[in-house]
This record gives structure tokens, sequence and C-alpha cells, in this order.
């Protein structure tokens, strides 16, 4: 049963172009196969969350964190009456269109792109994928998702001021978006920051003082792991200490917007969409510890000495194979060319490059721009 505030499938605003019902899925399930069935979604198994293979095997990558994003996105959906379906195509698509090298591919396609008066956005990347660069169908571009889940990629983790955005216009701008959309950017944290102390420690960059010294909600946990198994492994504690940090997270999101719509007294998801701020989140005590765990990841694991040299590697291969295509458009791809006869050479090559792959870009720019180059890169 879903709550009066949900996105019911029968109120979607469609697709493009219209298409027959399925016999059994409904609209939001068609969509949330669609992205899995995308090949920019089977590529997020080859880009870099934070750690690149460098460091292990079963750290995350972009494909693991989105998958964990989806499975605490269908619980909290679940959870508070939502449109599970629509939930789980969002956090499906939230992370479609990074880049290779995680932040630092990011980064430095935004660098190059700002030196010719654009720049790199990966949600209006990600809407460039859904609706134009799949190519899927017969009949039309792109993978002809419903409105819903368009509206939820472009506004699940900020807002976009209408009046910058023209382009944007159909996506009101002026209104929130439905809850199954501001989870999304919730379970995404929630998701990383628990993953990101994980691997983090394995990596051997956070020791578990540190970790307890700076992260307050994971400290009180490690606690009360180590008075309940006082003869186990650390790792194990630590593991006992993250899963109630991840879960203390989740089900304050839960209560905490359960709260807040009976407060609002929102009956309706027109009402969600006319509130004057978004209505999931966190209570004021767990927004504090989540802020915590938050510069304590920013100061001591994305920012750290040790992940330098791969950030300084990622922004040297992102921004000299940006270079080399602008000097070198009949080296893109044919498709690639042909747009570049409808929009800005520095876009199209954006385009290409934010669609590559880990080892991709790698070989590209060892084949293309190695003459430039030293050997022997890490
Ligand atoms: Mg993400």
């Amino acid at each position: 049963m879903l709550a009066q505030f949900a996105v019911g499938v029968e109120d979607s605003r469609g697709r493009r172009h219209p298409e027959p019902q399925h016999p059994y899925r409904n609209e939001f399930q068609r969509d949330r196969d669609r992205v899995i069935h995308a090949r920019a979604f089977r590529r997020l198994e080859n880009k870099t969350q934070v750690f690149t293979r460098r460091y292990s095997d079963h750290f995350r990558n972009r494909l693991t964190h989105t998958i964990e994003v989806a499975q605490i996105s269908r619980t909290i959906a679940a959870q508070l009456g939502l449109n599970v379906d629509l939930a789980e195509a969002l956090a499906l698509a939230h992370d479609i269109g990074h880049p290779p090298f995680g932040h630092a591919g990011e980064k430095a396609l935004d660098a190059a792109m700002r030196a010719y008066g654009h720049s790199f956005d990966h949600n209006l990347h990600a809407l460039r994928i859904v609706e134009d660069f799949e190519q899927r169908y017969a009949a039309f571009r792109g993978l002809n998702l419903t409105f819903e889940v368009r509206e939820g990629i472009i506004k699940h983790s900020r807002d976009y001021a209408a009046p910058e955005y023209p382009g944007l216009a159909e996506y009101l701008l002026d209104l929130r978006p439905p809850l199954e959309a501001q989870i999304i950017d919730l379970t995404d944290e929630i998701g990383y920051d628990t993953a990101d102390l994980d691997d983090g420690y394995e990596a051997r960059i956070l020791r578990l003082e540190a970790i307890r010294s700076g992260v307050s909600i994971f400290d009180r946990f490690y606690r009360a792991a180590e008075a309940q198994y006082a003869n186990v492994s650390e790792k194990l504690k630590f593991n006992e200490a993250l899963r109630h940090t991840l879960d203390r997270m989740v089900s304050d999101l839960i209560s905490n917007t359960q709260t807040r719509i009976e407060a609002a007294e929102i009956k309706s998801l027109q009402e969600v969409r006319e509130y004057r701020e978004r209505l999931a989140g966190f209570s004021p005590a767990v927004e504090a510890e989540r802020r915590e765990a938050k510069a304590f990841l920013h100061e001591n694991l994305y920012f750290s000495a040790v992940l330098n040299p791969e950030k300084v590697q990622a922004e040297k291969i992102v921004g000299e194979l940006f270079d080399y295509f602008l000097k070198a458009r009949g080296a893109l791809p044919r498709s690639y060319q042909e747009n570049s006869r409808r929009e800005p050479l520095p876009v199209v090559v954006c385009d290409y490059i934010a669609g590559m792959t880990d080892n991709y870009i790698l070989e590209q720019h060892a084949r293309l721009c190695s003459q430039k180059t030293s050997a022997g890169n890490a």
C-alpha cells in the first residue's frame, strides 16, 4: 500500500514517446529495468568510487556503491510507504553520469570545460545519457524514461535555479521533487560514508583510533561491540560498529522524515512538491553526527596525501586527452564527429570522455598521448 504522498504509477506524467503498457511490469519497474540494461550502467563497474583497483578487488567501485544505495533506498522507501520501484530506478541511475576516476575525474573535466566557457555537471550528464546517448530502441533515441525518473535524475541531489537552466524548464524547478527522489541523496551519503570508513580502514589509511576519536557515532557503537564481544578480532568489532552506524542513520532518516511529514500535515504528492523545503532529512542529532563523519572523511581520506598521486594522474590524463581531441576531431568516434556539427566541440569531447571507464581512458591516453608523457604510470 502506497502512502497518499507517494508517487502512484497511475499519476505518472508518462514518457516522451508513448508506448503500449507492458502486461505485467508497471512503468517504474520498466524504467528500473531499462537503467540496469543500459550501457552506461554496466560501465559503472569500471569507474572508481574512491579507491582504484590498485588497492583491492573487493573495495567498492561505482557499480557496487550503486547497488548498496539501491538496497538502502528500497528499505527506506518501503518503510515510508513510498514507491519502491521509482526509488530503486532513481538509486540505480544516480551515478550513471559520473566520469572515470571518481571525484578527481569530475573536477578535471569541469576545469577543462571551464576553459572554454562551459562546465561539467554529472546530473546534467546523466540526463543526456538517458535522453540521447543510449541507443537501444528503433523508435527513439535514449531510454524514453518516464517524467518522474528524469525529474529525479536532475533533482535528487540539488536544486537548479529556473532562470539559470531554461533547458530544464519542464522539470518543475520551482517545486520540490517527490520524496522518492529526496531520499536518494541521503541514502547515497549513508552508503558512501559507511563504505568509505570500511574501505579506508581496510586500506590502512584510516586507523581505528583515528576513526573512533573523529567519528563519535562510530565510537559509541564500537564501545558497545567491545563490551559485548570482548574476544573477537578488531575487524569484527569494527564491522559491528559500522553496521550499527548504518542502521542508526537509516532508522533516523525514516523516523525523522515520517515526523516531518506528519508535522507538516502532508496528505498528497502535490503538497510534497509545494512544501517550502525538502521533507526528507535526519534529526538534528544524527545530522550533526553525519556532518562529523563527512568532515572526518574529507580530511583523512578524500584529501589525504596517500590518495594524491592518483588524483594528479587522473587530472593529467583527463586534461591531456581533452586537449588531444580538441586538436584532433577526426580521432573521435564517428557518432561524436557527427554531434560536433550540431554542438560545440568541447561539449562533444566532454561527453565522450565522461562516458569512458577507467580502463578505457587509460588505454586511450596511452595510445594517443603517450609520446608526450613519460612511461611507467602507477
Ligand atoms: Mg553515489
